[in-house]
């Protein structure tokens, strides 16, 4: 199995050369040359599925164990009434979806370095939320890789601080005057000078991607022919939701809940793809105006008409999504985080059954969900132990 660059001017390149790549040398981002079709009865674990994108690469052999390793946590699903169910993936250690990718990456990449003991990479991350927890998480004392993480000063919530600054050892946190965008360009500028050197473990990069196919496989394996809403924010999540249903797994409609960063219900309705400007909004983590993985959507779906017959896409307000979480929460006894919630707005406006991503646990979201229900949250326990232990970061202005 061969990756290609979505901008097709890069060599093809195996899935162990991808995910220390990252972005591919043309800009584009690898995706699978083929989406095989396998026997659907046989199918146990996560990865019979991903086997076959591993298929004559030097990790073949390992998918199993890396498997087995790194996506060691449930993803269950929870029934609000007889058209709504909730897809769970915030029960990994830094509690949002995001730690499926990021604990996929970082045990493919161990085992890799375990081959080649020579393999030292950094890690760079540019994050306004998650992606920084789940990256440091998964990284933690692997001893051939260093993370650095970039965050905004006071640019995050407290809770998610702590996540991104927590850890010690292989981890530094450094908390950047300016904003999210001047993090990521301290980012991409690095990756560019010292390739050898760095490395990147955002969306963009097909390491983070392919484990999260396997939940919605695995959920269509027990709902045949599910349709789901996922919220969505750089459109990794809901990409690996139609890679799955292009294997042929029996996924019905798959729609995208945005928050008011509407890019995407507005190239639905135009036609035309035009890139915003970011809007901060109550469910930060969706804050994007520019979603890189829209270059993944575009190779798999050449005419938008295809994608429109059974995609549509909304676009939810902050106050909107408050309501939802006080009216899920008054009406079935659940409480969803903002992300979450978009997905349930949009479910309100529809007919038929639908299966809800749930991206993060409430309890990381605090600040805006305990005054509308007047309750406070129950912590869970991994987030616990984090919130335990003590910061370390330094504020710069430049990173050198
Ligand atoms: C990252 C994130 C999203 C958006 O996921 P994408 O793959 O970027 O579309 C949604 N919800 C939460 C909680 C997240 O952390």
């Amino acid at each position: 199995m061969k990756f290609y660059s979505t901008r097709k001017s890069s060599p093809e390149i195996s899935f162990s050369e991808a995910i220390q790549q990252g972005l591919a040398p043309d800009g584009g981002l690898y995706v699978p040359e083929v989406f095989p079709k396998i026997d659907l009865s046989g199918i146990k674990n996560p990865s019979d599925i991903l086997l076959p994108f591993l298929s004559g690469d030097i990790l073949e052999d390992s998918i199993h164990d890396i498997c087995a390793k790194a996506l060691n946590f449930p993803t269950p699903t929870v029934k609000l009434n007889d058209s709504t169910q909730i897809l769970e993936l915030f029960h990994g250690p830094t509690c949002a979806f995001k730690d499926y990718g990021a604990r996929f990456l970082a045990e493919s990449l161990q085992q890799l370095a375990n081959k080649d003991p020579q393999l030292k990479k950094t890690i760079l991350v540019a994050t306004s939320g998650d992606t920084g927890g789940a990256v440091a998480s998964a990284f933690y004392q692997k001893s051939n890789f260093d993370v650095v993480i970039l965050f905004p000063h006071q640019g995050v919530s407290k809770r998610q601080e702590k996540q991104l600054t927590c850890w010690g050892e292989n981890i530094t946190s450094y908390a950047v005057e300016g904003d999210f965008d001047t993090c990521q360009k301290m980012v991409k500028h690095k990756l560019s000078f010292e390739k050898e050197k760095y490395s990147s473990a955002n969306s963009i990069n097909i390491g983070r991607l392919l484990p999260q196919m396997t939940y919605y496989a695995i959920a269509s394996l027990q709902n045949p022919g599910v349709n789901f809403i996922v919220p969505t924010g750089n459109m990794g999540n809901v990409v690996a939701a139609f890679w799955a249903k292009r294997m042929g797994f029996p996924i019905g409609k798959i729609n995208i809940a945005t928050n008011a960063n509407s890019t995407i219900s507005q190239f639905f309705e135009s036609g035309n793809y035009q890139s915003q400007k970011t809007i901060n909004t109550i469910a930060n983590a969706m804050d994007v105006g520019n979603p890189s993985n829209i270059e993944r959507l575009f190779d798999l779906y050449l005419d938008i008409k295809e994608l429109k017959k059974t995609t549509e896409v909304l676009s939810v307000s902050d106050d909107q999504i408050k309501e939802t979480i006080i009216q899920t929460h008054r009406d079935f006894g659940y409480i969803p985080c903002p992300h979450t919630a978009t997905a349930l707005y949009f479910k309100s406006k529809l007919t038929g059954n639908w299966m809800i991503t749930a991206t993060a646990h409430p309890a990381k979201f605090e600040t805006v969900i305990e005054p509308l229900i007047n309750k406070t949250l129950e912590v869970p326990n991994s987030l616990k132990k984090l919130l335990e232990k003590e910061s370390h970061f330094k504020v710069i202005k430049e990173f050198k």
